[in-house]
């Protein structure tokens, strides 16, 4: 079990998700993201935002996603 927090994941606050793999923590980011996105709350619309022009370039994407994906796999484990 790992941990990263919604700002380590390009959000912006400092909720945890706890995961066992990088697709997994990519996920429950999503589903948070979503949540908030619904709850109009200002700081993540703006950090979607920023995501969403990353998504503009799809290497610029891949790159970010890979160095994401490394952060997590360099986190020690968690209990
Ligand atoms: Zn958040």
């Amino acid at each position: 079990m790992k941990i990263m927090s919604c700002k380590q994941l390009g959000g912006a606050c400092d909720k945890e998700f706890h995961a066992n793999s990088f697709e997994e923590i990519a996920e429950l980011s999503k589903q948070h993201g979503t949540e908030m996105f619904q709850k109009k709350d200002a700081a993540h619309l703006k950090a979607m935002d920023e995501m969403m022009q990353l998504m503009q370039k799809p290497d610029a994407m891949t790159a970010w996603f890979e160095g994401k994906r490394k952060e997590f796999e360099a986190l020690p484990e968690s209990k």
